[in-house]
């Protein structure tokens, strides 16, 4: 079986993930876009110039990622692309549910766009469409289709949550027959829609996550695709690290905060923000005094907005440590 390698955090390269507007097509169950703490403004062209202006710095590799709500929905999202490669942006990624509104891909190239990534929570609609919408997995399935033909580099995105485990294994014959070339197997973060009242537990425990992921990542890629998963479980010997500690990662929304862990994201913890178009500190307490905190089950902001998949034993200590949720394990085709 192909085994998975833990990708250690970057230390020199700038990730931007830039949410340039909240607006969304789809309703989708687990949606973690808040309008409350996000803002609900389609930003201008010319603000995210700017604002992507502020995370260039020379000798250093930055890499963006398009998001929305649906990015596809910005009427200048060519111009965006265009913009961000002007500025020496080393990558440029669109995350996309499928719609691929305006006609982007035929306004955009493989030569701008590194990547177009899909989100899909099912290997049918009948898995997928009670999730993310009435005919979300054709438009989807129809959108990927349109971007390889027009020799775009595609990856999906599957966002594992209780109510779609079991279907997770059969999402490899369906991303070879699509052309996927990256597969990001995604856990359920209790965000947004995911953090109301009444969901019920949708978290995957231990267990479950660890008998069923690092085995349908080693079957997609000896398919040839390279699969990602988030580490989540720490064994017992691997060092725990906090992204906001060691990594540059910086998650944008319309209304000018941002963050730099996505567990933070529902509360206005942000250590940074746009006042017009620069980028300035906020006062405490923010994130930052978040991620020297030293506990026992590790993330601390897992600890706090979403302890589900925490056990305990007899004695009150944990049963293991959760990893940052932006630490990753990668499953390359013929690397056993
Ligand atoms: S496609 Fe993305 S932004 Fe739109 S509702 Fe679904 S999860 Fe939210
Ligand atoms: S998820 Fe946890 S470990 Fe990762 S950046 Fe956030 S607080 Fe730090």
């Amino acid at each position: 079986m192909l085994m998975p390698q833990t990708v250690s955090f970057s230390k020199n390269a700038i990730n931007v993930f830039f949410h340039i507007l909240t607006r969304c097509n789809l309703s989708c169950r687990h949606c973690y876009i808040n309008p409350a703490q996000h803002g609900d403004r389609t930003l201008a062209l010319e603000t995210i110039a700017a604002w992507l202006a502020a995370f260039v710095v020379p000798s250093r590799p930055a890499n963006l990622v398009l998001l929305g709500g649906e990015p596809t929905l910005h009427p200048d999202l060519a111009a965006i692309v265009a913009e961000a490669r002007r500025l020496g942006y080393a990558s440029v990624t669109i995350d996309t549910n499928g719609y691929l509104f305006h006609d982007i891909i035929k306004k955009v190239t493989p030569e701008d766009v590194d990547f177009f990534s899909f989100s899909l929570d099912g290997p049918t609609p009948e898995i997928n469409d009670p999730i993310r919408g009435k005919g979300s997995f054709a438009a989807c399935t129809a959108g990927i289709r349109a971007a390889k033909a027009r020799g775009f580099h595609t990856s999906l995105i599957y966002t594992v949550s209780a109510e779609n485990i079991a279907a997770l294994d059969r999402m490899p014959p369906l991303l070879a027959d699509l052309g996927i070339e990256r597969f990001f197997i995604q856990v359920i973060g209790m965000r947004g829609k995911s953090a109301a009242p009444g969901k019920g537990q949708i978290q995957v425990n231990r267990d479950t996550w660890l008998s069923l992921i690092p085995d349908v990542a080693a079957r997609t890629a000896e398919l040839g695709i390279t699969t990602v998963f988030p580490k989540v479980f720490l064994a017992p010997d691997e060092p725990f690290e906090c992204a906001g500690l060691v990594a540059e990662n910086f998650f944008i929304f319309p209304n000018g905060r941002v963050y730099r862990c996505p567990l933070c994201e529902d509360h206005p913890l942000h250590c940074l923000e746009f006042a017009d178009s620069r980028l300035i500190p906020t006062p405490k307490i923010n994130e930052n005094d978040l991620f020297a905190l030293n506990i026992p089950e590790g993330c601390v902001m897992n600890k706090l907005i979403q302890p589900g998949n925490l056990t305990y034993r007899k004695d009150g200590s944990p049963a293991y440590r959760i990893a940052c949720c932006l630490l990753k394990e990668e499953v390359s085709p013929g690397v056993s």
